[in-house]
């Protein structure tokens, strides 16, 4: 028969604990490192559901965005409802806030989960990737620009990541985003034949994503084009600066005005953090404001600010050391006794819950056993074979220093000697 085969751009994360380099692992470990920093700041978690209605999305991301245009992954229930598998969080988080009517004076979220956008698949964009991020729901603009620029230097310092940029710009209000389109559209009207498909239909339905174009020849033409810099008001242009100074000495952080984001409900300060040790998809984190989505969902106006975080992209670039806990790997030379022995164990995770202990269940010779206990860096192995059964001993064999020799110990030694164990 033939096998089934995983879908395409989509990746199964098997975690391999004795490779640090493992991706799978690494991923894991920048979650946990992650929530860390989300929980040390102060925020709590949100999980909403990974389906949602398919005008969530529709509503919240616009029309003219390459996400609702070509990237949804939307179906239709039983039911002949469209559905939607989210591509981001920040809809369905503030579809959450609207819904259960959350006092949005107190909260300050964070996430972690899937995401699913229908994307051509290649290295670091894939079908389904996981994001984590955070929403800070009811604050303008103000500390909460401050708050999350320097959420963003702990991550980068608190994961070790060398060599990214934070890129910061100002779309001003909803105003200033048409009048710069509106200098945009007459700029580039001229140019307009000279255009590809793609930059020719952002002409038409949303001129700031043409500043995003990959297309060598537009990024040509628009060197001489208006910049919004010229569009922001004093207080915007002084945003961005106070965020420079603020935190320049801790990371490297640059103002670009051609920075728009991809999203269509993006006001005030936007961000993107990246790497050149990513290659072609070089963004790991992205986010803004967005003070008028609440509307757009049919709530009351709720200023919020937010970013994602791709853990893909974060995890090959993380350099977070393996965490230092003490592994014992514990050996049973027989299923003849294999109750008796296992109790052993149990009663040892009771005594010193700080030790990892690796009770190994395959079948196989000591000698296997214990190369495998030396392959993920046990500090000792402990052996229960039928004489220390009948003798209630158990042998302890360390196995970092080489040639040190193994000791026999009575079962009743072994509370203290596994209680001093660090
Ligand atoms: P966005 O919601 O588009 O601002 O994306 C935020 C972050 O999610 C990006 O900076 C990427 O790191 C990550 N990301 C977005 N799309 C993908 C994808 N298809 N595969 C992997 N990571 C992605």
């Amino acid at each position: 028969m033939d096998k089934i085969q995983s879908l395409k751009g989509m990746i199964d994360l098997i975690a391999d604990r004795s490779n640090p380099d493992d991706f799978a692992e690494s991923i894991f470990r920048t979650e946990d490192a992650l929530k860390n920093i989300f929980v040390n700041f102060g925020y709590s978690e949100i999980r909403t559901p990974t389906l949602e209605d398919a005008d969530l999305f529709k509503r919240s991301v616009g029309d003219s965005s390459d996400i609702v245009n070509k990237e949804l992954y939307s179906f239709l229930d039983k039911n002949e409802k469209n559905i939607t598998l989210r591509p981001e969080n920040t809809a369905g988080v503030i579809r959450s806030v609207i819904e259960k009517k959350i006092d949005v004076n107190t909260h300050k979220f964070w996430y972690l989960g899937p995401m699913w956008r229908y994307e051509r698949p290649q290295k670091g964009r894939y079908r389904q990737f996981n994001q984590a991020g955070i929403e800070i729901i009811g604050h303008p603009e103000g500390v909460a620009e401050l708050e999350i620029i320097s959420m963003i230097c702990s991550i980068n310092n608190a994961l070790n990541i060398k060599n990214s940029v934070i890129k910061i710009n100002h779309l001003g209000n909803q105003g200033t985003k048409t009048n710069y389109c509106n200098a945009l559209l007459e700029y580039l009207k001229p140019f307009s034949s000279q255009l590809d498909q793609l930059d020719q239909s952002r002409l038409e339905k949303n001129p700031l994503r043409i500043l995003d174009s990959q297309n060598q020849n537009t990024q040509k033409i628009l060197k001489d084009a208006p910049t919004i810099k010229d569009f922001l008001s004093d207080e915007s242009l002084t945003m961005l600066q106070v965020l420079k100074d603020t935190f320049s000495k801790d990371c490297s952080i640059q103002i670009d005005y051609g920075l728009v984001r991809g999203l269509d409900y993006y006001t005030g300060l936007v961000f993107e953090v990246i790497s050149d040790e990513l290659g072609a998809q070089d963004a790991y984190l992205g986010g803004g404001r967005y003070d008028n989505l609440s509307e757009q969902l049919g709530g009351k106006n709720i200023p919020c600010i937010g970013m994602a975080i791709g853990i893909e992209r974060l995890a090959l670039l993380s350099n977070i050391d393996i965490e230092d806990k003490t592994l014992v790997s514990f050996i049973i030379l027989s299923s003849n006794f294999e109750e008796k022995a296992y109790k052993i164990a149990h009663d040892l995770r009771t005594i010193n819950p700080e030790i990892i202990i690796d009770v190994q269940l395959a079948e196989g010779s000591l000698k296997s056993k214990l190369r495998k206990a030396s392959k993920n860096n046990a500090k000792f192995a402990i052996i229960i074979g039928e004489e220390e059964i009948e003798t209630n001993t158990i042998i302890i064999k360390p196995l970092v220093e080489k040639n040190s020799e193994q000791t026999v110990m009575d079962i009743n030694e072994i509370s203290s000697f596994f209680e001093d164990i660090t």
